[in-house]
C-alpha cells in the first residue's frame, strides 16, 4: 500500500479506528526516514461533536509528534453541516440521510486537503466491518459497480485524485478497539448527532450476527468480491472519469455530486 519515501496524509476523524490508525502508522514510518506523515481532520462544522474530535486528534498528533491539518466545510462549500441541514430542511429538500450529504462532502474535502500538502497517498481508517457493510449497502442500493471503485487501493485514475489506501481494510473492527484500548489510546466516543444510517445500522447488525454463528464470514464477503472486482473493473472501466463543468474536480458525471449538492444547499 505504501512506498518507503511515500508523503501519507492519514484522515483522522478522532474515532477509535483512524486514532488507532495513526498510532499504527507512526510506528511503522519511524523505521522508514524518508516517508512523511500528516494526520488530516475534516471540520464539517457539526457543533458539540466535531470540536471535541478535533482537540483530542490535536493531542494524539502532539503526542505522536505528527503534523495536524484541518480542512473545513465552511471554507470550502460556504456552510458549516448544520447550516446545510437546516437549510435543507427549510427547504424540504432531504431526499438523502444527512450521512449521505455529509459522506460525499467529506470525500471532497479530505482529497482536496491531501492535495494541498501534496501527499502521494491518502490514508482512511476503514475496517473489515466498513468494508463488508459497504459491500452490502451497495448491493442493497442496486449500485453494484462502487464495489469495483472502492477498493483497499484505488488506481491512479486522475491527476486530482490522490490515490486511496485502506491499511485496516482486513481488521475486524473489535481488533482496533482492542489495540486502542490496551495501548492506552485516547480517542473520542461520542456518536455523531446526525449518524443516522437505519440500513447501515441494519447491515452491521446481520453481519455481526452472522459473524457470531459462523466465525470468519465478514473476510468470506471481504475475499469473495476481491476475487470478482476486476470483472467489475473492466465494466466500470467503459463509464470514464472526467471533470466537473463547475468545480473542475474528477467525476464520472456532468457535474459532480458535490455541485449537484450544493444547488440543493444554496
Ligand atoms: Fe458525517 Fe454521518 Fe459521519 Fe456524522 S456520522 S460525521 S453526518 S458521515
Ligand atoms: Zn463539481
Amino acid at each position: 500500500m505504501f512506498k518507503f519515501d511515500d508523503k501519507i496524509a492519514v484522515a483522522v476523524s478522532g474515532g477509535k479506528d483512524s486514532i488507532s490508525l495513526l498510532h499504527i502508522l507512526a510506528k511503522i514510518e519511524r523505521k522508514h526516514p524518508k516517508a512523511r506523515l500528516t494526520a488530516i481532520t475534516v471540520d464539517e462544522g457539526i457543533k458539540g461533536y466535531r470540536d471535541e474530535a478535533l482537540r483530542i486528534t490535536a493531542e494524539n498528533c502532539k503526542k505522536l509528534d505528527i503534523e495536524h491539518v484541518t480542512i473545513s466545510f465552511k471554507e470550502l462549500f460556504g456552510y458549516t453541516f448544520d447550516q446545510m441541514i437546516r437549510r435543507l430542511k427549510r427547504k424540504s429538500h432531504e431526499e438523502e440521510t444527512p450521512c449521505a450529504y455529509c459522506g460525499v462532502l467529506r470525500r471532497k474535502a479530505l482529497n482536496m486537503a491531501a492535495r494541498r500538502i501534496k501527499a502521494d497517498k491518502l490514508a482512511t481508517a476503514h475496517t473489515l466491518d466498513d468494508e463488508t457493510q459497504t459491500i452490502l449497502l451497495n448491493i442493497f442500493h442496486g449500485d453494484v459497480m462502487r464495489i469495483a471503485k472502492e477498493k483497499p487501493v484505488t488506481d491512479e485514475v486522475h491527476p486530482k485524485l490522490v490515490q486511496r489506501t485502506k491499511p485496516l481494510c482486513e481488521i475486524p473492527e473489535r481488533e482496533t478497539s482492542l489495540y486502542a484500548y490496551i495501548k492506552g489510546i485516547k480517542f473520542q466516543s461520542k456518536p455523531c448527532p446526525y449518524a443516522s444510517e437505519a440500513l447501515r445500522n441494519d447491515a452491521r447488525a446481520m453481519l455481526n450476527r452472522m459473524e457470531e454463528r459462523h466465525s470468519g464470514i465478514k473476510f468470506t464477503i471481504f475475499r469473495s468480491i476481491e476475487k470478482i472486482r476486476p470483472a467489475l473493473e473492466e465494466m466500470a472501466r467503459k463509464e470514464g472519469l472526467g471533470e466537473c463543468s463547475e468545480c473542475g474536480e474528477p467525476t464520472t458525471d456532468k457535474i459532480c455530486r458535490t455541485c449537484q449538492m450544493r444547488k440543493q444547499i444554496d
